[in-house]
């Protein structure tokens, strides 16, 4: 059994999420965007023992904790290499979205599409969907109820991500959004960078910026 917990985490809310494999208790932690604490109760909680640490994108919101849950975990911290230059700018990140520096760490930028990683039964696939950041991903998981899609910045319920910070893309964001995005199965849960979750088909039908 696959379960997934999320929850908001850090200076801006991003979501957190926690997939574990309930029977070898195996974990892949989405998007440690702060809270450090918060986090390693919860998982500690599902007692679980975290395989990898990845990342949707490499805004500082979405990365503020990973250098402590690497640390406690020894897990591997992985990005898309396309974002390698957003955690090098991380100082000016934080002075201009005003939130604290982070400690960093050795990030791996292993994460490739098509590619998946796996933590115990879990296999979390890459879909690489650049346009909110040139290294932005999409993470899909099936677990015991349905199809699971972390879509960071890229999707939100009834809005798509902004692209006018480093290396933002609007053209590039539609692009991904049509192409490997939509493209996913229509009850598949998404669950967002900030805010509520949603579904694929939801957001096929509702979404201003996709519907016209
Ligand atoms: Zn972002
Ligand atoms: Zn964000």
């Amino acid at each position: 059994m696959i379960t997934v917990e999320t929850f908001p985490a850090g200076p801006l809310g991003c979501n957190c999420s926690l997939v574990v494999d309930a029977t070898t208790k195996r974990a892949i932690v989405v998007d440690p965007g702060g809270d450090f604490e918060l986090i390693e109760e919860r998982l500690s909680a599902l007692g679980a023992t975290v395989d990898a640490i990845v990342h949707t994108h490499t805004h500082i919101d979405h990365v503020g904790a990973t250098a402590a849950v690497q640390r406690k975990s020894n897990a591997r911290a992985c990005i898309h290499e396309a974002d390698r230059f957003l955690y090098d700018l991380l100082p000016v990140q934080a002075a201009m979205l005003g939130v604290p520096l982070p400690e960093t760490v050795e990030m791996e930028g292993s994460l490739k599409d098509g590619e998946s990683l796996s933590a115990g039964s879990v296999e979390l696939g890459v879909l690489h969907t650049p346009g909110h950041t040139p290294g932005s991903v999409t993470f899909v998981v099936k677990t015991d109820d349905g199809t699971r899609v972390f879509s960071g910045d890229t999707l939100f319920r009834r809005g798509i991500g902004r692209t006018d910070l480093w290396g933002g893309d609007s053209g590039l964001i539609m692009k991904s959004l049509r192409e490997k995005i939509l493209t996913l199965p229509d009850d598949a849960i998404v669950v967002p960078g900030h805010g509520p979750e949603t579904t694929i088909g939801e957001e096929r039908a509702k979404n201003p910026f996709l519907t016209r």
